[in-house]
């Protein structure tokens, strides 16, 4: 981030009365600034601009009830019709931003009906992120997508096309073991597929979860029937008469495996839709480059959810939750407003109906402490030190919330505490014993 960038300490002013605000993205970030802007008390336009058909929908059913049972587009809403006009929200569906004139304060548009270009006082930058590409190491990269058996899942239409393909289908390989590709195969297994996961890192998860947490996920599938591969390279995607017919691997331990597909789910991560951000001169990386308000150097341009990059932050935030912090953070800056409480991140997954719920980032920890917490239920407790940074919670309701208000207020117990199995989670007093500042 460049000198350009705006202070915290610089007075701020709310944004006019009679602004244009425009929002790029209809996903739950976008959304989620335009009811924080009105709800904050914002009275001048609001434009939203959407490359997708329909309304603004949730994301998470993708992968899991919406995979499992089918679903149309209106049911996943975010927000229904009628909310877009009480609240003065003017839509632009299937219409692509395409280029950002910052000088002229305009965006230039594709679409049938909507104008070709839009002016903005304040332009915020919701786009997401996409599926990362797949390269087919023999075919190249785009050679392949649905009707040759090579799905990617973001959009409700991947979705769609994703469970057509595998009800009454054999046999499933999921290329990436991330929370995607763990929570297609619970569903692939309940629709009675034969699953198979290939993950090229050394366990499930690896990126954004502790190893006790992959072990678990992992004993999980392995209970389900799912064959799983870690630390193992898909070497091609064989096909006959068009169609992939086998996945041949090679596994960690050297072996060369022919693994039967009728479809594979490449869920190998995303990247960040930035283009319309660099083009126009704005910085990226891994993400357009944001402050802690979600300003990019630009003092007219914001961006949220999966598509920004706090600048100080070693990656993207890609969760439910961390879209709605950031389009509060965006809403209170616009209108000069206290910000928000800070942010523990969190998350939740859901597979073979039962939950895993996530608070905090483990990136950091040095030391781990495990729980079980009855029944199924257990938890994982990730410190740097004597610091709590993280908790992973399987089918443990009150270890994820404590945890997470234990991590939001810097009040919490010591691991050694933890690691006691006669003390209950509910009994720790914070009054009662010393607390690590946050
Ligand atoms: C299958 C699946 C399951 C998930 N499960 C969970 C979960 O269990 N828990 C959780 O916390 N998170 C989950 N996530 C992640 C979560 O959905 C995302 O973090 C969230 O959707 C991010 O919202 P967003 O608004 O930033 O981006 P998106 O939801 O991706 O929305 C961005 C929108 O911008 C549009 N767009 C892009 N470029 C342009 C352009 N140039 N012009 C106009 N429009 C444009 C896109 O078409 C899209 O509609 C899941 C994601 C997926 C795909």
């Amino acid at each position: 981030m460049n000198a350009t960038t705006s202070s915290t300490t610089e007075p701020r002013q709310p944004l006019a009365p009679d602004a244009t605000v425009v929002v790029v993205g209809g996903g739950h970030a976008g959304v989620a600034v335009l009811a924080q802007l009105r709800s904050q008390g914002f009275a001048g336009q609001l434009v939203l601009i959407s490359a997708e058909i329909g309304l603004p929908y949730h994301r998470p059913p993708l992968s899991k009830m919406a995979l499992l049972e089918g679903t149309d587009r209106t049911s996943l809403s975010l927000r229904p019709e009628p909310w877009y006009v009480t609240n003065s929200v003017t839509r632009h569906v299937s219409t692509r931003v395409t280029h950002i004139d910052r000088a002229a304060r305009r965006v230039h548009l594709k679409s049938s009906s909507a104008p070709e270009a839009i002016g903005y006082d304040a332009l915020i930058l919701a786009t997401g992120s996409a599926p990362r590409p797949w390269t087919d190491p023999v075919n190249g990269g785009g050679a392949l997508g649905v009707a040759e058996g090579l799905h990617v899942l973001r959009d409700v239409e991947d979705a769609a096309a994703l469970r057509a393909a595998m009800v009454g289908r054999g046999h499933l390989v999921i290329v990436g073991g991330g929370y995607i590709g763990l929570e297609v195969a619970a569903t692939a297994r309940a629709l009675g597929c034969d699953v198979c996961i290939v993950e090229q890192a050394p366990r499930v998860l690896q990126r954004v979860a502790p190893k006790a947490t992959s072990r678990l996920m992992r004993q999980l599938h392995q209970s389900h029937g799912v064959r799983l591969f870690e630390g193992a390279q898909v070497v091609a995607l064989q096909r006959e008469e068009g169609k992939i017919s086998n996945v041949r691997i090679r596994t960690a331990e050297g072996d060369l495996r022919e693994l039967k597909a009728d479809l594979v789910l490449a869920g190998i991560g995303t990247v960040p839709r930035d283009d319309l951000a660099k083009d126009c001169g704005l910085e990226v990386g891994d993400g357009v480059l944001v402050n802690a308000q979600g300003q990019t150097q630009d003092r007219a341009i914001w961006a949220v959810g999966d598509v920004a990059r706090h600048m100080d932050q070693a990656m993207r935030i890609e969760s439910v939750g961390n879209a709605h912090h950031q389009a509060a953070l965006v809403a209170a800056a616009m209108m000069a407003r206290p910000e928000p409480s800070p942010f523990v991140p969190w998350f939740w997954s859901d597979q073979y109906g039962g939950r895993l719920q996530i608070a905090g980032l483990w990136q950091s920890a040095d030391r781990w402490v495990e729980r079980h917490e009855g029944g199924q239920g257990h938890s994982i407790w990730s410190y740097l030190g004597d610091r709590l940074v993280a908790v992973d919670a399987w089918q443990a309701p009150v270890a994820y919330v404590s945890g997470k208000k234990w991590l939001e207020t810097g009040q919490y117990p010591p691991p050694e505490w933890l690691a006691n199995k006669d003390h209950h989670i509910k009994d720790w007093m914070p009054q009662a014993r010393s607390s690590v500042a946050p």
